[in-house]
């Protein structure tokens, strides 16, 4: 039997690049998965076909992140479909830069509602579904860790806050055997950071590795956090991000 078998889970943003990655991966491994998206309805219902098409149920349900009505929509669909959750993955994220003085206040706003409440409301409406075993995992980034080049204020910031708020969910959880860690990756390969758009020579430079990462690559933490390599992990900021950071 495949590892998560019988596991039940939730990828925000799974119609594209890592979100995608980490159902399919998710899948593979045994679990079934619900995804929401934002617009892309058909790349959305692509990924549950490969989903069914692995043998497991797979659920698309359209619930933009910043709309704190659907996010909680979103948890409670997919928790009354499969009966239960067992693992959160907050990955949707809004990947606004740009220099300090030209990001304006409803930049800030949408940003903050989509890369830190919704992980927030998310994490708190699964919780009614989510047993003993459980595991939350927010995709942060490695901007988190190192700011290599102008123009991230913004989006560093809200992703910094995934590091406070998968703190104090692994003490406040804990004692209900519900586990919580973020993932940081660097760049990864997708429509939100191309490796050949324009800024894909200087962040391939800033990695040790030399290269940049693949959503798969990035999936794979996920599936370890979420399988057995999670057991005893919680709290954790885990970089994904071919020493990025280093
Ligand atoms: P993409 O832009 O390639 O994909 C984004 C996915 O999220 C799509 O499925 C999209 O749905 C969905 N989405 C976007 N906004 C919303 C929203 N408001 N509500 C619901 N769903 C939404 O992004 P990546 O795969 O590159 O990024 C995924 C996560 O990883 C983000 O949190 C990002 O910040 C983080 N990250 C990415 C890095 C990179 O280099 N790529 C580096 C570090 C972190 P739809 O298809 O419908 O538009």
């Amino acid at each position: 039997t495949a590892v998560l078998d019988g596991k039940v889970a939730l990828v925000t943003g799974g119609s594209r690049g890592i979100g995608a990655a980490v159902a399919l991966r998710l899948a593979e491994d045994g679990a079934d998965v619900a995804l929401t998206y934002l617009g892309n309805a058909e790349r959305a219902a692509d990924v549950v076909d490969r989903i069914k098409a692995l043998g497991r149920r797979g659920l698309a349900v359209r619930a933009d992140s910043a709309d704190p009505a659907a996010v909680r929509a979103a948890v409670d669909q997919a928790a009354a479909e499969f009966g239960r959750l067992d693992i959160l993955v907050n990955n949707a994220g809004a990947g606004v830069l740009g220099p300090v003085e030209e990001l304006s206040a409803a930049d800030v706003d949408r940003v903050l509602q989509v890369n830190v409440r919704a992980p927030f409301l998310a994490a708190q409406a699964v919780l009614r579904h989510m047993a003993e075993g459980g595991r939350i995992i927010t995709i942060g980034s490695c901007m988190s860790e190192r700011s290599a080049f102008a123009g991230g204020s913004l989006y560093g910031m809200s992703k910094s806050a995934l590091n406070g708020l998968t703190r104090s969910l692994a003490r406040e959880l804990g004692p209900r055997g519900i586990t919580a860690n973020l993932v940081q990756p660097g760049p990864i390969d997708t429509e939100m950071n191309p490796a050949d758009g324009p800024a894909g020579e200087l962040q391939r430079s800033l990695t040790a590795l030399g290269r940049f990462g693949q959503p798969s690559e990035v999936a794979a933490m996920v599936a370890h956090l979420a399988g057995d390599g999670g057991r005893y992990v919680t709290g954790s900021a885990i970089l994904v991000d071919g020493g990025y950071a280093a």
